[in-house]
């Protein structure tokens, strides 16, 4: 047993209280001896759930000392949906309560949530339990999900037509009232539109986005065009313009969605808004693969997205995301490892009211076992510098058939540096078809074939270049994606093998390891292996075999 497989609170509290009601009913009768024996029993067991107790608070004031004192590297934080306000935070017991599972957890800071889906927070309760938390010496912020606005978008019924002046209005009403509390704000990932009504097609057609009576030319016709302009305008025009209107300290924070490859289209513009914005926050909630509802996104999808977008926020980037939603204890754990080796400086666990439930439980409990380690990992971590293949996705890049080919490329061991622009010193590179969206491509493709360097290229890639550059040299090795990426799952030990050892070459790293295994190299010479199979496996790094039971992580700090 470790210091955190202790039991939690109150666990043993039914046991002590039945022990002593059991030895007041009990009927005389019985012999001395019997009797004494009983209460010798019921009293020793007293004194062991006590001393239970006393350990798990110790651990549980442990785990929150250790938090606050590592939180400039890394942070857990939760999040109160407006919903969750209402139901947990509208009493001050409620309120103590949950402070105290927000301690026990390790949480230091928490976001209160104003609006969700048409419903408002009330002002005196998030102004009561934003003070009571401060006075408990946890860091407050506020946030905003942007769902129900207003008017409803043709699309996902949740998201709003934002071409609608009224919806427009409503949406700077709701960001000028959260500012009014709050001087950190974040707006959660439905800060989009899937809207082609009328209107919207009309102004698509124009070319025109218009808020407040001001008009703001797009640069092209086409959906994508649009809705980043319009989402662009609107976040400056109606959300952080009003919002450091209302509060000159209020800073803003766009919270990206998990799916990268789709961003665009839905008018998140990374470039633009990661600029525009205070800061930047990642969904990193991959969940289970084989989830009827939720799956198909293997683990290493947090981990590119977090660096992808650490690349292009440096500083700006602080955290990642991630939920219980059609989890496991195993899953939940390598969200929280992935969004750690991500480089983030915080980890979001969406959300109090929903870790209740269902999985939440079982979750928190494993994962506060794991915040000691994790806080240990996430110091190294982010000392280091990355080590290994460049994966270049360009900002608003398109994946045709290779959707979060990316994900599934870092399943093979391959151990991928995510990229928004092409390192011009890049020793090895991966390109799938996203990186067509770089108009110098094929001359920078060009000089590194003849620099000899490996490449990794996909055969949806390879087809669209037609040829040019010339593909058939040695250092470039085809990677069959068929339109299927979850298919690489299925390559073999042997084929991986092979081509590990090619794209590491220049690197001086060998790595043997069967699918399903992820390798993070540092500059420095440190390593972490991480496997995501239900199995043990046993792989070699450099000569030295290792084992890794199931779902399971190594590392070496050097
Ligand atoms: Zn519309």
């Amino acid at each position: 047993m470790t210091l955190f497989e202790f039991p939690m609170r109150g666990e043993k509290a039914g046991n002590v209280w039945s022990n002593i009601l059991w030895l007041t009913t009990m009927k005389t009768g019985y012999s001395f001896i019997k009797g004494l024996a009983r209460f010798v029993c019921a009293v020793s067991l007293y004194a062991a759930a006590f001393s239970n107790a006393a350990n798990a608070a110790n651990v549980e004031a442990e785990l929150w000392d250790l938090a606050n004192k590592q939180k400039q590297v890394h942070q857990y934080s939760t999040l109160f949906t407006a919903h969750n306000v209402r139901e947990y935070l509208s009493s001050e017991s409620g309120i103590e309560e949950a402070i105290e599972w927000c301690k026990n957890t390790g949480v230091t800071k928490v976001y209160l949530e104003t609006f969700r889906s048409d419903y408002t927070a009330r002002e005196a309760d998030l102004k009561r339990a934003k003070q009571m938390f401060l006075d408990a010496g946890f860091e407050v912020s506020g946030c905003v999900t942007t769902t129900y606005v207003g008017k409803q978008s043709t699309g996902w019924e949740l998201i709003s037509c934002y071409t609608d002046t009224k919806t427009q209005d409503r949406l700077e009403e709701v960001f000028r009232y959260t500012a009014s509390m709050f001087d950190e704000i974040m707006i959660d990932d439905f800060w989009f539109t899937d809207c082609a009504c009328a209107e919207c097609e009309k102004a698509r057609k124009a070319g025109v986005v218009t808020i407040d009576g001001a008009e703001y030319p797009v640069s092209g016709d086409t959906w994508e065009d649009y809705r980043c302009e319009l989402m662009y305008r609107l976040s400056k025009e109606k959300v952080i313009g009003p919002a450091k209107k209302v509060n000159p300290d209020a800073k803003l924070i766009i919270k990206y969605p998990q799916w990268y490859d789709n961003f665009h289209n839905r008018g998140y513009e990374v470039a633009r808004e990661t600029e525009l914005f205070d800061k930047i926050w990642v969904g990193t909630e991959t969940r289970d693969y084989d989830d009827p509802r939720w799956g198909g996104k293997v683990q290493y999808e947090a981990y590119f997205i977090m660096r992808w977008l650490l690349g292009i926020g440096g500083d700006k980037c602080a955290g990642g995301w991630f939920d219980y939603l059609g989890t496991t204890e195993h899953t939940y754990i390598e969200q929280a490892r992935q969004t750690v080796l991500g480089g983030a400086r915080e980890s979001m666990l969406f959300c109090f009211g929903g870790l209740q439930g269902s999985t939440g439980p079982r979750n928190i409990e494993a994962l506060r076992k794991n915040i000691p380690e994790l806080l240990e990992v996430a110091s190294e971590v982010r000392s280091r510098k990355l080590l290994g293949i460049p994966a270049y996705k360009p900002i608003n890049s398109h994946p045709d058939g290779e959707s979060y080919v990316f994900d599934f490329v870092g399943m093979l061991g391959l151990p991928l540096v995510p990229c928004h622009e092409l390192p011009e010193d890049a020793k090895a590179a991966f390109f799938s078809v996203h990186s067509l969206k770089d108009p110098a491509l094929e001359r920078k493709l060009a000089s590194m074939i003849d620099a000899g360097n490996p490449i990794l290229i996909t055969g949806g890639l390879a087809a669209r270049l037609e040829g040019e550059p010339d593909l058939e040299a040695e250092n470039v090795r085809l990677l069959k994606v068929n339109g299927e990426p979850k298919s690489l799952l299925d390559l073999k030990r042997p084929e991986l093998d092979a081509l590990r050892s090619e794209m590491l070459e220049p690197f001086d790293v060998e790595f043997s390891a069967p699918n399903k295994v992820g390798l993070y190299l540092y500059t420095d010479g440190s390593w972490v292996i991480e496997n995501f199979n239900d199995t043990p496996v046993e792989v070699v790094l450099n000569g030295t075999t290792h084992e890794l039971d199931a779902r399971s992580w190594k590392y070496d700090w050097k």
